[in-house]
């Protein structure tokens, strides 16, 4: 304070140049203010009128006027013009790589994901991808993530599909669920398969009535016959493309803490740490080994500290798969199993997908064909009870945080009872051990994990991507609708957050905090309304929650002095708008460590602001007019210099 007061002095007092040269010594300061600026600290929405950041922290949160006559210096004043401000959002769970791989290549997800609903549209987004990337005529053409049963043919594209697209460049395309994947005829016939390949032990290349070969390939063994012909991309430019993801998909979408949970393969662990070293990440990335690559557990040991924005935090274990997959496994048996059972897109499978970014053999470990469909089918576990065991107590006598993916309440089942039997062992009251999705847990289940102090990070988008064909086929509805018990779990002082799994359902947690309150489908169903959040305890799961969940809480998570300035603006406030257009709240600023990293529109290809205005386009928003307008378009009508600034002064001053 006494510095603070020295300081003013001197300025006041000594000659302008002099004061200038001082002046620039002070590092600058901002001070944001004139919006609702919510805190998410305690129990119920609290609001501060101003804060105030220096070098990359919180210093004030309170009055405006306490921090104009507290804290003297150079300050950049930042009026948020009736837009709300709040800690930027820390994703719980998710998988940076896969996303990484969605952006690096063509995205072929269908709707409501994607765009790509026939084959037609598949073909044109590849022609696109290649034009778009300038690739030459016998360069790879690579796709992510088609799904034959969300396209009106309902049929998987075949070779002959593709080498209309081109039949020099040698294209492969991979199915949402790792389990198949498509090549043309040049790439069957760099990777040197025939007629007379025969399929692999464990995988298929798939043939058409008169025996010729389609293209299509199931399973790894099968089409990594492909993928290994196909050049990894240089580190340089994986790297980049790690970063305009975490541009593009995560601080775009208001988050500074993303996730890669059981893909930190030792590939993207050195990738990382690459990344790091050149000191490129924009934002925060933590990272969760699989349990079954331990070894990369002990050579990388989880740290509570970055560096550079990099650190490994733990390690995850995933037990079963996904309902809609028949992958989950339950107490009580599915609702409908179909006539023909094929596996749908899975949850968290990065495996063979990775060696498309990352210098890496694919992964050894096979992943097990799904089981065949018998009465009462409840799908099974990854591993046994003591296998599972095993895991958990290396993971309690190294006190590295585990994450384990159990979507089926019997996977549930074994894990609390792997970790009462490891808390037995290991005491450790604050463990933190948090199962991924919860999706079906029991009444009884949330009694053991709040006694055994776990926590959860639930996936309400499935409410609203798959809860209609979870009421009519996987779960029927009395279970669908206590899916995701995200009530019981609050009520019970479970700590809980809420997650959106990227890339299997888009890297958007507001969307998340939307589906967690309104429970509604995309059909319009409401699924489970007692079982809703409010938006304040939705907001909390995607901020102090989650810095919780991995024991940052002290430094992110809330605006308090002394936390780190990661921060967001919003073109509203999620707490006064309607419940159900939480959705249509824009990101407006994204601010890591007090640096703006994401400003709407300011990334190409984002599409619009605030004001709808199309960026790339070169339509910005002018107050004066209240229309979006090209810059120079308008400077040429209302005659003023072409220039930022007076671009600026027109259109601000009314
Ligand atoms: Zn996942």
């Amino acid at each position: 304070m006494l510095k603070t007061v020295i300081k003013t002095l001197l300025l006041s007092v000594i000659g302008s140049g002099v004061a200038m040269a001082a002046k620039s010594d002070l590092p600058k300061q901002t001070l944001y203010y004139g919006g609702d600026i919510l805190t998410m600290e305690g129990d119920r929405p609290h609001y501060v009128e101003a804060v105030l950041v220096k070098e990359g922290k919180i210093i004030h949160a309170g009055k405006k006027a306490d921090a104009v006559n507290n804290y003297a210096g150079e300050t950049v004043k930042v009026d948020l013009k009736g837009k709300t401000m709040m800690p930027s959002f820390f994703d719980p769970h998710g998988h940076l790589l896969l996303t990484t791989l969605l952006v690096a290549y063509a995205d072929l997800n269908p709707p409501p994901i994607g765009r790509i609903d026939s084959i037609a549209k598949l073909k044109q987004a590849l022609i696109d991808y290649k034009t778009s990337h300038h690739l030459g005529s016998d360069d790879w053409i690579i796709g992510m993530n088609y799904d034959d049963t969300g396209m009106k043919e309902q049929r998987h594209p075949t070779r002959w599909d593709l080498d209309e697209v081109s039949k020099t460049n040698p294209i492969y395309i991979m199915h949402s669920s790792s389990h198949f994947a498509v090549a043309n005829s040049r790439a069957l016939e760099i990777a040197g398969i025939t007629e007379k390949t025969p399929d692999p032990s464990g995988g298929k290349f798939l043939r058409d009535e008169k025996g010729r070969l389609t293209g299509v390939m199931s399973e790894g063994a099968a089409f990594k016959q492909v993928m290994l012909k196909i050049t990894t991309p240089k580190p340089e430019v994986a790297l980049a493309a790690v970063k305009k993801t975490l541009l593009e998909r995560f601080a775009a979408q208001g988050i500074t803490t993303a996730q890669e949970c059981g893909g930190a393969l030792e590939g993207f662990i050195k990738l990382m740490q690459l990344a790091a070293k050149q000191k490129m990440l924009p934002i925060d990335v933590i990272a969760y080994p699989n349990a079954e690559e331990i070894g990369l557990m002990h050579k990388y040991p989880p740290s509570g500290q970055y560096d550079n924005r990099f650190r490994i935090a733990g390690m995850k274990l995933v037990l079963d798969g996904s309902i809609q997959g028949y992958t989950a496994y339950l107490s009580k048996p599915y609702f409908k199993i179909p006539k023909e059972f094929e596996p749908e897109p899975a949850q968290c499978q990065v495996g063979d997908k990775a060696a498309l970014l990352i210098d890496e053999s694919p992964s050894t470990h096979e992943k097990s064909p799904p089981p065949k469909k018998s009465e009462g089918y409840r799908g099974k576990p990854n591993f046994d009870q003591p296998g599972l065991e095993k895991i958990v107590n290396q993971a309690f006598a190294n006190d590295w945080h585990l994450m384990v993916h159990c979507n089926g309440d019997a996977a549930a089942d074994m894990t609390l009872e792997a970790v009462e039997k490891a808390l037995g062992k290991y005491p450790n009251p604050d463990h933190r051990t948090t199962i991924i999705h919860a999706q079906t847990m029991r009444e009884d289940q949330l009694d053991k994990t709040r006694k055994l102090n776990m926590a959860l990070t639930l996936f309400p988008s499935h409410v609203y991507y798959w809860g209609d064909r979870h009421a009519k086929l996987f779960l029927g509805p009395e279970r669908t609708k206590r899916m995701d018990p995200m009530r019981s779990v609050i009520e019970r002082g479970i700590p809980y957050t809420i997650h959106t799994d990227s890339p299997v359902t888009p890297t958007n947690l507001l969307d998340a905090v939307q589906f967690a309150v309104n429970r509604t489908s995309i059909g319009g169903k409401v699924y489970g309304a007692d079982q809703a959040m409010t938006p304040y305890e939705a907001l909390k799961a995607i901020t102090i929650n989650a810095a919780w969940q991995h024991r940052e809480e002290k430094a992110k998570g809330s605006i308090v002095p002394g936390k780190v300035a990661d921060l967001v603006i919003l073109s509203a406030n999620p707490l006064k708008v309607n419940k159900n257009e939480i959705r249509k709240i824009k990101v407006n600023e994204t601010i890591k460590e007090g640096q703006t990293i994401y400003r709407t529109a300011a990334i190409t290809g984002s599409n619009e602001d605030a004001h709808g205005c199309i960026g790339p386009a070169g339509y910005r928003w002018c107050a004066r007019t209240a229309r979006c307008e090209r810059p120079w378009e308008l400077a040429e009508k209302e005659k003023f210099e072409k220039s930022e600034e007076a671009f600026g002064s027109f259109c601000d001053s009314k």
